[in-house]
Formats: structure tokens, sequence, C-alpha cells
């Protein structure tokens, strides 16, 4: 047992439990903000598709899955050349609420900070693989999963589960969340970068 006091006492230790109590702390927070602005950002979005289309902000849909709405391209990293997988069951439509879906689908993208990004491989576009579009219009949670980066989050079904990092990522990929922050998102090294580097 000494020896596991020994451990307790190394002052590497005590910073390392310091840090790990940090990010704790700093990841609730962030989280806090994250439920906030996830519900604003859906908002923010009814509003411009009420702006563009006429379409009413509180009309909803829960018909349409997501690839109803995401249109068959090999570059949306969920479609297989030629014979689709992901398209395989729910084919591409036209949402049956004057296209409400399929806007929300094209509103995600265009609040994509990468979305014109197709050299790195990590950053191209929303991640729609997690998403469930037919829940869009109740749980804007599954409007954020579009922003988390494209590995390990399957499980992540509401903003609680969602660890530092997949916090941090859905802050940084949607340009909505730059109201948030004094920092200049934009910058090639801003805050979100130099986090997701540590
Ligand atoms: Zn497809
Ligand atoms: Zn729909």
């Amino acid at each position: 047992m000494s020896d596991y006091r020994d451990i307790f006492r190394k002052p590497e230790t005590k910073n390392w439990f310091k840090a790990a109590i940090g990010m704790k702390i700093t990841r609730d927070c962030l989280l806090d903000i994250v439920k906030e602005a996830t519900q604003a950002f859906y908002h923010a979005i009814r509003k411009e598709i009420n702006r563009k289309h006429g379409i009413l902000e509180n009309s909803v849909c829960s018909q349409c899955h997501t690839p109803n709405v995401l249109p068959c391209e090999t570059n949306n990293k969920c479609c297989t050349y030629r014979k689709c997988v992901f398209h395989k069951i729910h084919k591409p439509l036209n949402c049956p609420s004057n296209n409400l879906c399929n806007s929300i689908c094209k509103e995600i993208v265009s609040h994509h900070r990468f979305r014109n990004c197709s050299n790195s491989h990590s950053f191209q576009g929303p991640t729609w693989v997690y998403t469930e579009a037919s829940k869009w219009c109740v749980q804007s949670w599954q409007i954020a999963r579009c922003y988390l980066s494209n590995d390990g989050y399957k499980d992540v079904n509401q903003a609680e589960d969602a660890d530092f990092n997949g916090i941090v990522n859905v802050i940084y990929n949607c340009e909505f969340f730059q109201r948030y922050f004094k920092d200049d998102l934009t910058q090639k090294e801003n805050i979100c970068t130099k986090v997701i580097q540590v």
C-alpha cells in the first residue's frame, strides 16, 4: 500500500490530477453553453428557412430519415460508390412538409466551418452517420451531432454523453458558435485548435 501512497505524493501525479479535474470542470461549463447554443442554433436555422422558403417555424416533421434528405454523393463520407449502403433502405426524397428536412440538411452544411474543405481527411463537412433527421425538429442535439468528428461518437445520443473533445468539435465545426467566443475561430490557431491539440 505504501507504494500507492508514494504515487499520490509525487508532484507529477498531483499535476495530472489537477489537469484532469480542470478538464472536467471546463467540459461541464462548455456542455451548458453547447446545450443552450444548440437550441438557439435550431431556432436560427428555422428562422432562416422561414425567410427563404416561407415554412412556418412551428411546423415540424418526424418522417424523414437522414438518407431521405441527404443527397447520395460519395463526398459526404457516408455514401459508397455505385451500390450505396447508406441509401439502401431510405432513398433520397422531398420532405412531405414542404421540403423542411431537406432545407435543414442544407442549413447544417452551410454552417459547417469545413464545408468546402476536401483535402484534410478528418474535416470534410458534416458527419451524417450518427444523426437522425427524423428528430431534427424535436431534439436539437441531433443537429449538433453533425458537427462531431467522424469517429467514436455513435452512442453519444445526447449532449451529456459527449466528451471534452466532442464538445469542442461541435463548437469549432459549427460557425454559429462563434458568437459565444471572443477568440476569432476563423484563425488557423485559435482557442479550439489549441484545446484539441492539448
Ligand atoms: Zn448514398
Ligand atoms: Zn421531413
